[in-house]
C-alpha cells in the first residue's frame, strides 16, 4: 500500500492500519517490499522465488529451513562474505560456516565475451528540456488545486535527474506535461528548442514516436502478449523493428532481470516484473529522452537497484537525457541531478485546512 508514497506518508499509512487493525479486532495480511513496514506489524514472512524464506516475530528474525534442508542466503551477507556459485560447508560447536569455494580448474578456456557496442551511435543525441514559467491548476468542484505555479528548469542534457517532492507534489503532473500528454495552463516546455504548445496532437504523437521513451506510474502492456513481444510491439509501431533493435529488446530484459520471464505472458508476470518490463521498453523506445514515473515503486531493494543503475547507464552510455520522479534513495544516489517540488498549496477554498496562499483564478469548473 505504501509503494508510490514518500517517507512521512508511508508511515502515517502503517500507523493507521496497524490501528484500525487493532479496533476493529481484525487480521491483517499486509503485501509490502518496504522494510520499515516491519516495525508495525506482528509477524513477517518473506518469500523469495515462490519460498517462504525467513520470518520474524516482534524483534527476532529467522532464515526458515524447509524440511528437505533448503535456506535461502540474505543477499547482502553473501556479497558481503563473497559467496559466488559455490560455497563450502563445515559444522563448528555453535553452528555452520559457509566460506565461498575456490573456482574449479577450468577444462577450457573461456570464450571471449563480445564487446558491448554502445548504442548511442545509432544516430541520436540527448534531448534538450526546458520549462519556462510552467503553471498547472487544476479546477475541481471544491476550488482550484494550483499544482504548478511557474515552475522554471534547464534539465541537464544527457544526464539522469530525479524529480523529487511529497506525494501530490506534482511529479507525474511535469512528467505528462514533458511528454506532451497534458498542457499548461501558463508557460511552457521547450524540447530541442521547440515549445511543445505549437504542436498539435499528431505531432505530439510523432514527436513521442520519434524521441521519447515514457514509463507511466500504471504501465500499460498487452498482457496476452509475451514480455519479449511487447517490446517488438512497441518497436514495430514505430516502423523500428529490425535484427539490432531486437537484440537490444533481449538485452534489456537481460539487464533488467527478466530474462527468464521473456516468454511468458505479461498477464503472468508479477507487478514488480512489469515494472520492470514497462521500464525496458521506456529505455527501448527513447533516442534522446526516457521519461520515468517512479520506476522502482514496486521493486524490492535489489531490483531497485538494478533498475538505478540502468537508467544512469543511459544517461551515461545511451545519450539518453533521463528525468524520473522518484522518492526511492537508490535512484537519486545515482542521479546527477534534483529537482525538487515542493507541497502543493491546499485547495483554495478547501474548509478544512483555512485560506491558501495561492490565489484562485476567478470560474467555476471548466
Ligand atoms: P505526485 O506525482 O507528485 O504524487 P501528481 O502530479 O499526481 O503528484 O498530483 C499533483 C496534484 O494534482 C494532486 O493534488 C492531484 O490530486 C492533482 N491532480 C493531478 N491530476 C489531476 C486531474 N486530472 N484533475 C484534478 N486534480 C489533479
Ligand atoms: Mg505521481
Amino acid at each position: 500500500p505504501t509503494g508510490e508514497l514518500d517517507g512521512a506518508a508511508a508511515i502515517e499509512v502503517h500507523r493507521a492500519i496497524a490501528e484500525l487493525a487493532r479496533a476493529a479486532g481484525t487480521s491483517v495480511l499486509l503485501v509490502s517490499h518496504d522494510p520499515a513496514a516491519a516495525a508495525y506489524v506482528d509477524r513477517t514472512v518473506t518469500l523469495r522465488d515462490g519460498r517462504v524464506v525467513e520470518e520474524g516475530r516482534g524483534a527476532s528474525r529467522a532464515l526458515v529451513v524447509s524440511d528437505s534442508g533448503w535456506v535461502r542466503l540474505p543477499d547482502g551477507l553473501r556479497s558481503q562474505v563473497g559467496i559466488g556459485g559455490r560455497a563450502t560447508i563445515a559444522a563448528g560447536t555453535d553452528g555452520l560456516t559457509l566460506t565461498p569455494a575456490a573456482p574449479f580448474p577450468q577444462t577450457a578456456p573461456p570464450a571471449a565475451t563480445p564487446a558491448v557496442a554502445p548504442p548511442s551511435d545509432a544516430g541520436w543525441t540527448p534531448a534538450t528540456v526546458e520549462l519556462r514559467a510552467l503553471e498547472r491548476r487544476f479546477r475541481e468542484p471544491a476550488g482550484t488545486r494550483v499544482v504548478l505555479d511557474g515552475l522554471s528548469h534547464a534539465f541537464a542534457a544527457g544526464a539522469l535527474t530525479v524529480v523529487t517532492g511529497p506525494s501530490g507534489s506534482g511529479k507525474t503532473t511535469l512528467l505528462r506535461l514533458l511528454a506532451g500528454l497534458d498542457r499548461p495552463d501558463g508557460g511552457a516546455v521547450v524540447l530541442d528548442g521547440r515549445a511543445l504548445a505549437g504542436l498539435d496532437g499528431e505531432a505530439l504523437a510523432m514527436t513521442r514516436r520519434e524521441r521519447i521513451g515514457v514509463l507511466a506510474q500504471e504501465a500499460l502492456l498487452a498482457g496476452f502478449l509475451s514480455a519479449r513481444e511487447n517490446l517488438a510491439l512497441a518497436l514495430q509501431i514505430r516502423g523500428r523493428a529490425c535484427a539490432a533493435t531486437l537484440r537490444r529488446a533481449s538485452d534489456l530484459l537481460e539487464e533488467l532481470g527478466l530474462a527468464d520471464r521473456a516468454d511468458h505472458r505479461a498477464a503472468t508476470l508479477s507487478a514488480g516484473e512489469l515494472q520492470r518490463l514497462g521500464l525496458a521498453r521506456a529505455l527501448l523506445c527513447g533516442r534522446g529522452l526516457v521519461l520515468v514515473d517512479e520506476p522502482t515503486s514496486r521493486l524490492d531493494r535489489a531490483n531497485a537497484e538494478l533498475a538505478a543503475g540502468r537508467l544512469a547507464l543511459a544517461a551515461a552510455r545511451d545519450a539518453q537525457t533521463v528525468i524520473c520522479a522518484t522518492h526511492d534513495p537508490a535512484l537519486i544516489a545515482v542521479a546527477q541531478h534534483e529537482l525538487r517540488l515542493s507541497a502543493v498549496a491546499p485547495r483554495a477554498t478547501d474548509p478544512d485546512r483555512g485560506r491558501s496562499a495561492q490565489a484562485a483564478p476567478a470560474g467555476g469548473p471548466r
